[in-house]
């Protein structure tokens, strides 16, 4: 099944909308709490970028505008930049070009999550996006057959919600918040939570 015609187009807007309109700010303050206090510069600076390509070159598919938000995180500092833009690679690339059918999605997110844990090594538990990503895979590859994509990709967002949530009560072994200890304990993870935030964008652009 391939997704509705303009999926790629609304997920991009979506996610420039939820990020810039205050969002990142609010992740930003987790960071504050737990890392160097940037995490909401980083996803605006990238969304920003990911905008302005948007704006100049205007992609007319799916892989040029996942391409476009690839780009924008991959030029950004920040940990979360070039994983962000690494996982948006993956993503673009999960398609011939056009909107993606869920099975391809599927398999683009599979691919995705992987490369992230080559290159920043975490695992489920150690507090990352990773808490929120494993599970979002997993319950996406579950329900690629026979599950309509609005209810497939909902579900999907709300593992990874759950997942975000669970780095509430977990102490960091990856990235900043790794430093500073038991401080970290009750503090949600930044990138975990952006990470839900983006399937939850997801879901919203296939059902709209
Ligand atoms: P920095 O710590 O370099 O300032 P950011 O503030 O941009 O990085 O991003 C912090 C987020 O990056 C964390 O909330 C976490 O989810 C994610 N992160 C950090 N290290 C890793 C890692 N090794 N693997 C996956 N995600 C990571
Ligand atoms: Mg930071
Ligand atoms: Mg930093």
């Amino acid at each position: 099944i391939t997704l509705a015609d303009g999926f790629g187009h609304r997920w991009a807007e979506i996610l420039m909308s939820t990020f810039l309109q205050g969002r990142a700010e609010d992740l930003g303050r987790l960071d504050r709490l737990t890392g160097d206090g940037d995490f909401g510069n980083n996803i605006t600076s990238a969304l920003r970028r990911a905008q302005q390509s948007i704006d100049a070159q205007e992609p007319q598919d799916y892989r040029g505008r996942l391409t476009a938000v690839s780009r924008g995180f991959l030029g950004t500092g920040g940990t979360s930049g070039p994983l962000f833009g690494m996982f948006f690679r993956d993503l673009a690339h999960c398609s011939d070009g056009g909107e993606p059918t869920l099975g391809e999605l599927s398999d683009g997110l599979t691919a995705a999550v992987a490369t992230v844990q080559r290159y920043g090594k975490a695992e489920v538990g150690h507090k990352t996006m990773i808490d929120a990503l494993v599970p979002a895979a997993r319950t996406l590859e579950s329900l690629v057959p026979g599950t309509d994509p609005v209810q497939a990709l909902h579900r999907t967002a709300q593992a990874a919600i759950e997942g975000a949530r669970s780095t509430a009560d977990l102490v960091a072994k990856r990235g900043r918040a790794s430093y500073v200890g038991e401080v970290a304990r009750g503090v949600l993870d930044p990138g975990a939570a952006a990470a839900a935030i983006v399937l939850q964008a997801a879901a919203a652009a296939q059902s709209t």
